[in-house]
């Protein structure tokens, strides 16, 4: 598609402005602040300036929004950098990987040791530290499950752990599934998304009834879920 690109100003706020083969006039404020406007090829300029006009109060508020709250750094697994463990925040610390293959921590120093090649990339290195969540949730495995079967009364044929979308996951051949990630939330979590599944093998959907059942082994599930998936929550 043709797009004919330039920057115009008005009432001192830059906007890009981008004619296209598009029928209607769209408007969009990036996260950091800049103003896009997409206008059909032949659209005046005076046009453009009157719907921008129309829309100043919200671009101003939306903006200014923006900079209060700038967005979050992407995660680069550099050294400094802030990670989680079981809700506890770690300073990521990367060595050389001469001695040491997997990642470990240090509790008492609250470091997270990364142990790379000497050119390593994001990818590497988020595989280190998911490795790391991998063990940490297959070593206190036994521990959620023995108090989340005690609550609900059921057992799981069988648990993986696995770097997946969603949380957790139970099959109808009983098999149950949690996200590796659930290690950098408060254990308590874990809990929770374990007890939702364990609840699957009573009530298959997520009805009244598996709500009922939640409320009655996990009272305090919805607070648990909002810790959970609040963004930025010990991310
Ligand atoms: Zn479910």
């Amino acid at each position: 598609m043709a797009v004919k690109r330039e920057e115009i100003e008005i009432e001192g706020i830059p906007i890009i402005l981008e004619r296209k083969n598009i029928k209607n006039l769209y408007l969009r404020i990036k996260p950091d602040g800049t103003v896009k406007v997409s206008s059909p090829m032949r659209l005046s300029d005076d046009a453009i300036n009157e719907f921008v006009l129309s829309r100043m109060d919200w671009i101003k508020d939306t903006r200014a929004k923006n900079l209060e709250n700038p967005p979050k750094p992407k995660v680069k697994y550099k050294d400094g950098e802030t990670h989680y463990i079981w809700g506890k925040p770690y300073t990521l610390q990367l060595i050389s990987n001469e001695n040491a293959k997997k990642a470990f921590y240090a509790a008492d120093d609250n470091i997270i040791y990364l142990p790379v090649p000497k050119r390593s990339n994001i990818k590497q290195r988020e595989k280190l530290l998911f490795e790391l969540y991998r063990e940490e949730m297959k070593k206190n495995l036994s521990y959620f499950l023995d108090k989340c079967t005690y609550f609900v009364g059921k057992e799981p044929k069988e648990v993986k752990i696995r770097n997946m979308k969603n949380w957790g996951n139970c099959r109808k051949d009983k098999r149950v599934t949690l996200n590796l990630k659930l290690a950098k939330k408060p254990p308590v979590c874990t809990e929770y998304v374990l007890i939702h599944e364990l609840c699957h093998l009573i009530e298959f959907n997520h009805g009244p009834r598996f709500k009922a059942l939640m409320d009655n082994f996990c009272p305090n599930w919805r607070e648990i879920k909002k810790l959970l998936n609040e963004e930025n929550n010990f991310e």
